[in-house]
């Protein structure tokens, strides 16, 4: 019998993969399921950057990359941060690596000790515990409750911090809650982490899907001091489209930026060539689909939050960002008699034929999480099925 090492016997399976597995089961066995858990466009990679990586293997560029990363695509990065954020960062401030989730993960490898602690506001993106945990440091939760438009308020990261704090995770806009975090707001967070001298890491994977006026800010632009202590992550995932192309990159201080490349050197070797040469066309060529996307994106949220809204037993508060609804779901899942929002989600999908993620990944076991990355046609029945499963157990 072959005996796991410590680390990961309480490692848990993402919940995310765990409902698609389940729904793609059901659906082998031809049933006529929705799904509304996926976590990424459903849009196919725009086309000039699938030329481009073409164009990269037609000639020859085929090899190992450095370990951090082309300089090319590098100066693509350095180019867009400046653009984007107004932030200026020099080649050896920037690691590309295997998609924003394997940078986070490298870079709480370099960072944490045993018992160093990490700030986790609650709702949070499943991968930040595990990753924590994984480098045998001590996730830290703060609850950012509705009421605060799941946001946490500087008070609340104050009396968080100890000794042990190392940093505290901004994920702006979020996943799953959809929340912005306004340049004031991040003033205040930005004012607390100078004083009490800990990092940021700063996760704006979705800072080009922002709907209304809203405003993405990064916490790093506020002043040279906030730009010291913030890493930044970002990626192609779902701005381009890009999910499974696998790129994603980490903007800050040198030494740590050096610490992760070394890191990668040994258990990567370098980001997929191809996908690199197609990322560097993503930063350098047209912005039209990323635009185009985002304005697809808001023009469902338009139209499917009312219906989300008008189900019985749901509170849900308008999403800023990002392409997912967190309606509470407490009182639906007790009027309809199930016992859990867990169970609750089990009948929707062996029921009403809909997948959704339950909200307990996150951290937020009274809410689901709905992606409305999916065609208007789908998010539509998907959302009259959820209805008419409610009414009819209520
Ligand atoms: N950060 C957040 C908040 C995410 O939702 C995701 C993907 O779901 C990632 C990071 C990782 O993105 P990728 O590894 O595809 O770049």
């Amino acid at each position: 019998m072959i005996k796991l090492a410590e680390r990961v016997q309480t490692l848990t399976p993402s919940t995310t993969l765990a409902i698609t597995a389940k729904a793609n089961e059901l659906k082998a066995q031809g049933v006529d399921i929705i799904g509304l858990g996926a976590g990424e466009p459903d849009y196919n990679t725009p086309e000039n950057i699938i030329e481009a990586a073409y164009r990269s293997m037609k000639e020859g560029k085929t090899k190992y990359t450095p370990a951090g990363g082309l300089p090319a695509l590098k100066e693509a990065i350095i180019n867009k941060l400046e653009r984007d954020q107004g932030l200026a960062y020099k080649p050896n401030e920037i690691m590309v690596g295997i998609g924003a989730k394997h940078v986070l993960y490298t870079l709480f490898q370099v960072l944490l000790n045993e018992g160093d602690e990490v700030i986790i506001p609650i709702p949070y993106w499943v991968s930040y515990p595990e990753q924590v945990k994984l480098a045998e440091g001590v996730p830290v939760y703060i609850e950012a409750t509705a009421g605060q438009q799941y946001k946490i308020t500087p008070q609340q990261l104050k009396e968080a911090i100890t000794e042990r704090t190392k940093a505290v995770i901004i994920n702006s806009p979020s996943n799953p809650t959809g929340m912005i975090y306004s340049k004031e707001e991040l003033q205040e967070l930005a004012e607390v982490c100078r004083e009490k001298d800990i990092l940021i890491v700063s996760d704006e994977i979705y800072e080009k899907l922002i709907y209304g006026d809203t405003v993405h800010t990064s916490i790093a632009e506020l002043s040279e001091d906030a730009k010291n202590r913030t890493i930044i992550i970002n990626g192609v995932s779902k701005s381009h489209s890009m999910t499974g192309w696998r790129i994603g990159y980490a903007a800050g201080d040198s030494a740590l930026i050096k610490a992760m490349t070394d890191l990668a050197s040994h258990s990567t070797s370098n980001p997929t060539t191809t996908s690199q040469y197609a990322a560097i066309e993503a930063y350098n060529g047209t912005q039209d689909a990323v635009e185009e996307m985002r304005q697809a994106f808001e023009s469902r949220l338009e139209t499917i939050f009312p219906k989300v809204e008008a189900i019985p037993g749901f509170t849900v508060i308008r999403p800023q960002g990002a392409f997912y609804l967190l309606p509470d779901v407490a009182e639906a899942a007790e009027k309809t008699g199930y016992s859990s929002v867990d169970e609750f989600v089990e009948g929707l999908l062996t029921e009403a034929n809909v997948a959704v993620i339950p909200g307990s990944g996150f951290g937020a076991p009274s809410t689901i999480r709905l992606s409305y990355a999916t065609s208007l046609e789908a998010l539509t029945e998907a959302v009259e099925r959820i209805h008419k499963f409610v009414t009819s157990k209520w």
